[in-house]
């Protein structure tokens, strides 16, 4: 059933039937970082969903390579503008629809965040009008690839203002947050990644990338995924 709590700094949202009801995280600087967690599975040692984000940049071959050979399905957040740049890795992605689920980062990879000002140095969306134009034509790009509406948006940086969530879901997406941040931006070292990524438990929603091949981050990925295959974690889609 699904549950809206409004408060003064925290938002709890019902993310869909299989999702738990989760808090909209701390606000940073009057930004929100939404929190997503699954509900809590039975299953020894545990269920969790992977997400890679292909903000622009380009494919990253040991990140894909390891889902497919490990057999672990992943929900890949693609900006518009990683497709138009990546079309071999496109087609990588199209030819293993059992591991890569695509659903909506963005066209032009813009923060969902009002106002003048930047976010990790990027420019943000600014107002109303082009956060609207930022979700629905990432979305155009997804269905044009797939054939299929995408129904989970994550924001650019993966920060809001909060006024843009309920908007955002007015457009029809579900808010797509994480519970675990395994390389924050593609910035950290291999091991410190893996190990991040390995400490994964049950019900956490795990977010990396997956455009950055030159980065030390992205082997960490893969190394972190083998950790949890081998341990028998077990693997959902979002
Ligand atoms: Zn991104």
């Amino acid at each position: 059933m699904c549950r809206l709590c409004v408060k003064p700094t925290r938002r709890e949202f019902c993310a869909g039937a299989m999702m738990a009801p989760l808090a909209l995280g701390t606000p940073r600087g009057g930004l929100v970082e939404p929190s997503l967690r699954l509900e809590p599975s039975s299953i020894s040692p545990g269920r969790i969903a992977v997400t890679l984000d292909a903000c622009p940049g380009h494919f990253d071959p040991r990140v894909a390579t390891a889902l497919v050979t490990l057999g672990i399905p992943a929900t890949i957040f693609i900006t518009a503008l990683w497709m138009e740049w990546n079309p071999g890795g496109l087609a990588y992605f199209m030819s293993h629809p059992e591991i890569f689920h695509l659903e909506n980062h963005g066209a032009l990879h813009l923060p969902p965040v009002l106002g003048n000002q930047r976010v990790y140095g990027l420019k943000v969306a600014g107002s109303l009008p082009v956060i609207r134009a930022e979700v629905l034509d990432g979305a155009a790009a997804v269905r044009a690839a797939t054939g299929k509406q995408p129904s989970w948006y994550r924001g650019a940086a993966g920060l809001y203002s909060p006024e843009t969530i309920p908007f955002i879901e007015a457009l029809g997406f579900k808010i797509a947050g994480y519970s675990l941040n395994s390389d924050e931006g593609a910035s950290l070292p291999a091991a410190i990644t893996a190990k991040r990524l390995a400490a994964a438990r049950d019900g956490e929603v795990t977010e990396g990338h997956i455009n950055q091949p030159l980065r030390a981050s992205g082997a960490g990925i893969a190394e972190g995924l083998a950790k949890l295959k081998a341990e028998g974690m077990q693997f959902t889609t979002l």
